[in-house]
């Protein structure tokens, strides 16, 4: 299968060459050329266990890594890593059904695809004649990081370096960074905030993209098709779970409900439907910055707006990167080389009624308050036992948001003919105990830890292994750093692993 840019028709690459450099010259993202090219037998694949769904899917997509490269990469990426067989469980709560995508080393979602992306990377290097070998680097607010840190640790050829901001981080984000030993892994607090980290990382990308001989320097962001591809596969694991269980007959199509920041997790189910999947309606739900539920009812995307931090950080973003790959096949590439000019020119573009209307015919926008996910958490706890974070409870909310058709003023109403509703949950509750057990109407113990075992009190659940973990661990990683020392400490970190 061939990738083009987005914003360079030229640019033409196969998946491993994609995968390598992330994002294409010129800022453009790689996307599959041609739909057609990846419509598939679903009814095949649905049939398959997780693994069978991920080589399935892996095939289409990454073709040129060949069957049994891809047999062996599914299997390294999946092996020992999940708590759950099926690795995505479907879970039934009230009258909706919840993916949980959080069974993972970190938990939360962004292990699935994670785990994947480091292998496909290393097998890359081969097939491209590409010999240097790879340091991630990466800034993080928190949740970024230690998946990433999971998901490269001991891949051979590659090596990562983490920068959080000191002091920035809850006490298990730091110390899901600080604890895992493995010799290619590093994690360093800077003096100073996300940005500033942020901003570090980009400047180096830009000085020393090859740091020392035979050491590349790449990223694990979430616009890489590496991440986005893995991420295709729990949409049809969903959809074969509730097809086994009875709840869906097969054919019948269903609704999935979206906890959105980037725009990738809900871009995979967009190529999910792309492919043939079964879907009536994707619900694109947002928190407080809600710039997507706006674009997606009105056409009109704004990031000149106050950013607010929720509680469901992950979700705080005013530029979902991902967005371009779905401008580019509805809009087309010149309009959609337009828009992203006049974004980084004016903070604003509106799309024209049509574009918008392709995109309501299988899009919905709603955002939800941080109160409402309060209120969802609760509720949900104690009609159906059953616990959110407040990330998925952001979700759920939307979902009764969008059930009950209150929706924003403008908004083009195309009904749904869903036989289920799918909830996807993008991170276990004991990963934000604080916020779940403010939202349940308990008080705070002084500590992450106290109040991961106060959840449990509650829930009866077993705290995950990877969380539980980590606060008798021993901390490897000590460093914290001004921003100037970055460029060094990056070059010394290279000049080990080369
Ligand atoms: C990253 C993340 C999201 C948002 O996913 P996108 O792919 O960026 O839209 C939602 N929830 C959690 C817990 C996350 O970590």
């Amino acid at each position: 299968m061939e990738y083009v840019s987005t914003r360079n028709k030229d640019i033409r690459v196969r998946s491993g060459k994609a995968i390598l450099d992330g994002q294409a010259s010129g800022g453009g993202l790689y996307v599959p050329a041609d739909l057609e090219a990846i419509k598939a037998d679903w009814r095949g694949i649905i049939k398959l266990d997780f693994r069978g769904m991920a080589k399935a899917i892996w095939n289409i997509f990454f073709d040129d890594y060949g069957e049994e490269a891809i047999d062996r990469l599914v299997e390294a990426s999946y092996k020992d890593k999940f708590s759950a067989q099926d690795i995505t469980p479907l879970v039934k709560a009230g009258d909706a059904y919840v993916l949980e995508l959080w069974h993972g080393p970190t938990s939360a979602f962004k292990d699935v695809a994670l785990s994947a992306l480091p292998n496909l990377m290393s097998a890359a290097r081969g097939m491209n004649g590409f010999t240097d070998d790879i340091m991630i680097l990466t800034a993080t607010s928190g949740d970024t990081g230690s998946a990433a840190i999971q998901g490269f640790r001991d891949v051979p050829g590659t090596g990562i370096i983490v920068f959080y901001p000191h002091g920035g981080v809850s006490d298990t984000q730091r110390l899901q960074m600080v604890t895992p030993d493995s010799a290619n892994v590093t994690a360093c607090a800077i003096r100073g905030n996300f940005d500033d980290a942020q901003t570090g990382v980009k400047k180096l990308f830009r000085e020393i993209p090859r740091p020392v001989e035979g050491v590349a320097l790449s990223s694990a962001n979430s616009i890489n098709i590496g991440r986005l591809v893995p991420q295709i596969v729990y949409y049809f694991s969903a959809y074969a779970q509730l097809v086994k269980s009875g709840a869906i007959t097969e054919g019948d199509k269903i609704d999935f409900v979206v906890p959105t920041g980037n725009f990738g997790d809900i871009m995979a189910g967009w190529y999910a439907f792309k492919m043939g999947l079964p879907v009536s309606r994707l619900v694109c739900a947002s928190n407080k910055n809600d710039v997507l539920t706006e674009f997606l009812n009105t056409g009109h995307y704004d990031r000149k707006r106050e950013f607010y931090k929720t509680t469901s950080p992950s979700m705080d973003i005013l530029v979902s990167s991902n967005l371009e790959r779905l401008l580019w096949y509805i809009c087309g590439p010149e309009h959609t080389l337009s828009y992203m000019k006049q974004l980084e020119e004016t903070g604003e573009y509106q799309i024209t009624d049509d574009e918008l209307f392709e995109m309501q015919k299988v899009f919905t926008g709603v955002f939800a308050s941080d109160e409402d996910g309060a209120a969802a958490i609760k509720g949900v706890f104690e009609s159906d036992g059953y616990l959110m974070d407040t990330h998925t409870s952001i979700a759920w909310a939307c979902m009764e948001k969008y059930r009950s058709g209150d929706s924003p003023e403008g908004t083009v109403s195309f009904g749904t003919d869903a036989a289920a509703t799918v909830v996807l949950s993008t991170a276990s509750p004991y990963k934000f105990s604080a916020a779940v057990l403010e939202a349940l109407g308990e008080e705070l113990t002084g500590s992450d830890e106290e109040n991961m075992k106060k959840v449990r009190g509650i829930t009866g659940a077993e705290v995950p292994s990877g969380l539980a973990g980590i606060f008798a661990k021993p901390v490897i990683h000590k460093d914290v750093i001004d921003i100037s020392a970055m460029k060094s400490y990056v070059i010394e970190k290279c000049t080990k692993q080369g």
